[in-house]
């Protein structure tokens, strides 16, 4: 492979958005595509949504930025908001999901540390998960696809199944920090935890002291019709880790804890030179002021529906391709009988519908959730013509 300048660790595929409105990319060579895939649940209010394109306007002509060494109105501002309408009682604002992840990490064993406990470091992850990138992200992500070649990782995590209760439990020991797992698995192909397997864990951290950690970073945010999507389980974590919707765009993550669970995060434990600051904040505060609106969750619910609803409802026309539906809201997916991401090029390259694959054969749809019934016909239409006329690879 030859070195090109920016660091060739992306398989491209060409499109190259130049400009985007609303639901809509313009590549670089004038073609127009529909994004459902909204740089992976990051999108929200779509592209150039004007209440967050001013506030950062306005913010940037304002105070760009200053060091968290000084008090910080904005931050301070923002957190309150996160405050109000969460479980959480502080926020540490981040620039991605994986420091979001990091925070949520250091938290957890700083708090075992803080109660005189440091021997209970190690957190339970869960197969397929994904946490970002980092070194710390990673050594959670029991996935050799993402390890190899970078240990040694950082220890203390223990590894079950998701979705399987009884094996996460008996993982449980001395060391045992509590467990961190997305309510939703993204990457892992919009596997959604049970029920029984996301009260459970709540239900066996209380009875034996250890800490719920959720990471939020792509089923959060609005993006399930619920503000969080612990919601839809009637459970509260202890910490938690958010990004891509918190921005709409703009690169701000946070970690979310309550006040228990943050005890051991004191002056002088943490710190980022650009989380939280004066920019980050205005395009936080814009994205909230939408996700908020009376109504605006009832759309990704009502959205979300239909959308599923339309893909149900292809299926049958289409069933030497499409499997199955899953997911809540507007975090779906579509489960193919043949490589999905064949398939999601060719929907690219001949339709102009942007998705995203995961996991095993598993097409992401992501849409801003902004996006209207007039959006959901276009998806529903691109993708059954493209699969009329799409011929799996012979070996798929
Ligand atoms: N956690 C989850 C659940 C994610 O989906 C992602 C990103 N796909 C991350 C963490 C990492 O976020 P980032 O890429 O912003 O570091």
């Amino acid at each position: 492979m030859t070195i090109t300048p920016l660091m060739p660790v992306y398989p491209r595929c060409g499109v190259r958005p130049v400009r985007g409105e609303g639901a809509y990319l313009f590549g670089e060579d004038g073609q127009q595509y529909l994004d459902f895939a909204s740089g992976i649940a990051v999108n929200a209010l779509g592209h150039g949504h004007p209440h967050l394109t001013k506030a950062i306007a306005d913010q940037a002509a304002t105070l760009m930025h200053v060091s968290n060494l000084y008090g910080s109105p904005q931050g301070e501002h923002l957190a309150q908001r996160l405050v109000d309408n969460t479980f959480a009682d502080t926020v540490f604002f981040t620039n991605s999901g994986a420091e979001a992840v990091e925070c949520a990490i250091k938290t957890a064993r700083r708090y075992h540390f803080a109660n005189g406990n440091p021997e209970r470091h190690t957190l339970i992850t869960f197969d397929t998960a994904f946490h970002g990138r980092t070194l710390g992200a990673i050594s959670a992500t029991n996935q050799a696809k993402m390890r190899d070649g970078f240990e040694p990782l950082l220890p203390g995590f223990a590894y079950a199944t998701f979705n399987d209760l009884e094996g996460a439990l008996a993982l449980i020991d001395d060391n045992t920090a509590g467990f961190l797992v997305e309510p939703i698995q993204g990457e892992g192909g919009i596997r959604q935890a049970s029920h029984e397997f996301l009260t459970g864990l709540r239900k066996a951290c209380d009875e034996h002291g250890l800490l719920l950690v959720l990471d939020e970073v792509q089923c959060g945010y609005g993006r399930t019709g619920k503000f969080f999507a612990h919601e839809l389980y009637g459970i509260t974590p202890d910490i938690m880790s958010v990004a891509k919707g918190i921005g709409g765009g703009f690169p701000l993550g946070a970690c979310l804890a309550t006040e228990e669970a943050a005890k051991g995060m004191v002056a002088g434990t943490h710190g980022s030179t650009y989380g939280g600051n004066p920019l980050a904040m205005a395009a936080g505060e814009a994205i909230l002021d939408v996700i908020l609106e009376d109504g605006f969750l009832a759309h990704v619910t009502a959205m979300g529906d239909r959308l599923r609803q339309g893909l149900e409802q292809m299926i049958p026309n289409h069933d030497h391709l499409f499997d199955s539906v899953r997911g809540t809201g507007l975090m779906l997916g579509l489960k193919l009988k043949s490589d999905s991401r064949a398939f999601v090029a060719f929907a690219r390259d001949h339709h102009n519908l942007l998705l995203v694959s995961a996991g095993e054969n598993v097409i992401r749809i992501l849409p801003p959730l902004v996006i209207d019934e007039s959006h959901i016909a276009e998806c529903l239409d691109k993708l059954s013509t493209a699969a009329r006329v799409y011929v799996p690879a012979a070996d798929d």
